[in-house]
């Protein structure tokens, strides 16, 4: 196998604050749990799609365009060799995690779905624990530090990415002391009073503690994740400065609120296939108005909240009736953990009760798609909409909020977003709402079929003046200049020591 041209497979990272690449000329490693891509076999052919939207397309565009190292679990249970991305003009080599089966049941779909999931979402009545799934999560978070300590180059700077891989950070840094490393934390952190339920909760903290750079989506998560390490660990903190000494470290804390690659979006929406999708798919549903929600069907997204305020809307306003319609995009997830199967059945016939209410001839106020969609036809359907509502009970960002937004190209239509998404602390000039509250939404949902045109504009042009500012790029730059040896991080020597 052929590896990666070596100037493609460098890195400059950038420091924001003067421009100049910083004195690392190394590569990127970036590692998650899952690899953005699924590996197809048809006969003896083999076929490779990225994976649809959220994380994992965010760091294939960062990959492509810098060239490094991608460590990840394939997705299924055959562990497939080193690949060079893209196939054509590769830039990057993804390394697949060789996980089993009984990993993948107990560390996947046990400790991090049934587990630490619910946790991190402040939802512990729906937390499970158990020793035999901690101790294999340990053991797959050790396979991936093994993948790392054998593969990482002096030089090259490691970004572990989200709650599944909390562990590596420390079982890195214990064999290999002279690389910077970041962790990223992509859903949301609870407060310590919470965080105390997970048995392991030291370990847990500790293992995050063996980063340089722990980013979280907003201020209050990383200030949950401070107090944490203040009063479950006794460590000395500053808030101040967003700090923990650790054995004589200095970890930094901080707030890199994600961004998306809004030009992206803007573009796919602005081209004319789009627009002329957007029009069909609002000729088809034959009303004034379309609402749309979006989501992995997902407990923590507030989708049956969702629909009850939207029912109270149609309740209290019988005016708008026939002249409105709500499309419900729900992803297909986690199908096999017993909480979402269950979820789905709840969703289901709360759908059947909406539209059997209120429909009448000609007209079906609920739109149910069960499915998955790609960027072209999901940027369709933000571009069809009037409004987005978004009403997660607890989400780290909401990435659909950001989307939703930076393809609204005519800077019209309002977005309805819930107060406990991370997104609401940048986008303050949604409508927000506590989706706990169905008459709030209901009143929200009144507002913003009300609004004019101009307070439209006034508001979706300063929310997509802040996406297309804290973008993708930005939000990467900001994260590795914070993690740059400029700042002393990745200063040790490598000292050999058995992960
Ligand atoms: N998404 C998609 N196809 C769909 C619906 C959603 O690709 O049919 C993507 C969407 O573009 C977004 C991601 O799924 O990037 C969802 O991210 P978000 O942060 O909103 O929620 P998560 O699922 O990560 O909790």
């Amino acid at each position: 196998m052929n590896e990666p041209n070596g100037d493609l497979a460098r890195i400059h990272l950038i420091d924001n604050r003067n421009g100049r690449p910083n004195s690392r000329n190394g590569r990127l490693i970036v590692m998650s749990n899952r690899a953005p891509i699924r590996i197809i076999r048809e006969g003896r052919e083999e076929r490779i799609e990225p994976t649809v939207g959220g994380v994992g397309s965010t760091f294939l565009r960062l990959l492509e365009r810098n060239g490094g190292l991608w460590i990840a679990w394939s997705g299924g249970q055959k562990t497939p060799p080193p690949k060079l991305m893209p196939p054509v003009e590769p830039r990057f080599k993804m390394i697949f995690a060789p996980l089993g089966e009984q990993d993948i049941s107990e560390y996947y779909h046990g400790m991090c779905n049934r587990g630490l999931w619910p946790l991190m979402h402040f939802m512990t009545p729906k937390c499970h624990f158990s020793t035999h799934q901690w101790n294999r999560y340990l053991r797959v978070n050790q396979i991936f530090a093994r993948i790392v300590c054998d593969e990482a180059q002096p030089g090259d700077t490691l970004w572990v990415q989200d709650f599944h891989l909390a562990l590596v950070p420390r079982a890195v840094r214990q064999q290999r002391n002279d690389l910077p490393i970041g962790i990223f934390w992509h859903v949301p952190f609870p407060p310590e009073q919470l965080m105390r339920i997970l048995p392991w909760r030291e370990e847990f903290l500790q293992g995050m503690l063996g980063a340089d750079v722990i980013g979280f989506h907003t201020q209050s998560y990383a200030t949950h994740f401070l107090n944490c390490c203040q009063r479950i660990l006794s460590l000395e903190v500053s808030h101040e400065r967003g700090e923990v000494m650790v054995d004589n470290r200095r970890v930094r804390a901080g707030a890199f609120p994600l961004g998306i690659p809004a030009d992206f979006f803007a573009s796919l929406a602005a081209s004319p296939r789009v627009a002329s999708r957007a029009q069909r798919i609002r000729r088809s549903l034959g009303t004034q108005l379309m609402v749309l929600g979006v989501d992995r069907l997902d407990y923590t997204k507030g989708i049956l909240e969702r629909l009850l305020g939207f029912e109270r809307f149609l309740e209290q306003n019988p005016s708008w009736h026939r002249r409105v319609t709500l499309v419900l995009i729900a992803v297909p997830s986690r199908t096999k953990v017993s909480d979402y199967a269950e979820l789905k059945r709840e969703l289901d016939e709360l759908v059947g009760h909406v539209v059997g209410r209120f429909s009448s001839e000609g007209w079906v106020p609920l739109r149910y798609l069960y499915t998955q969609f790609g960027a072209e036809e999901l940027v369709a359907y933000y571009r069809a909409a009037d409004i987005a509502l978004l009403t997660p009970l607890r989400d780290g960002m909401n990435l659909v909020a950001k989307e939703f937004v930076a393809s609204r190209v005519s800077d019209d239509g309002v977005l309805i977003l819930s107060e406990f998404a991370g997104a609401a602390e940048e986008l303050t000039e949604a409508l927000l709402v506590n989706p706990y509250d169905a008459d709030q939404i209901a009143e929200r949902l009144r507002q913003a079929v009300e609004m004019s045109r101009a307070e439209q504009s006034s508001r979706m042009s300063a929310m997509r003046g802040k996406v297309q500012a804290n973008n993708l790029e930005r939000w990467s730059e900001s994260f590795l200049a914070e993690l740059s040896p400029d700042r002393g991080f990745g200063q040790g020597t490598s000292e050999a020591v058995p992960v």
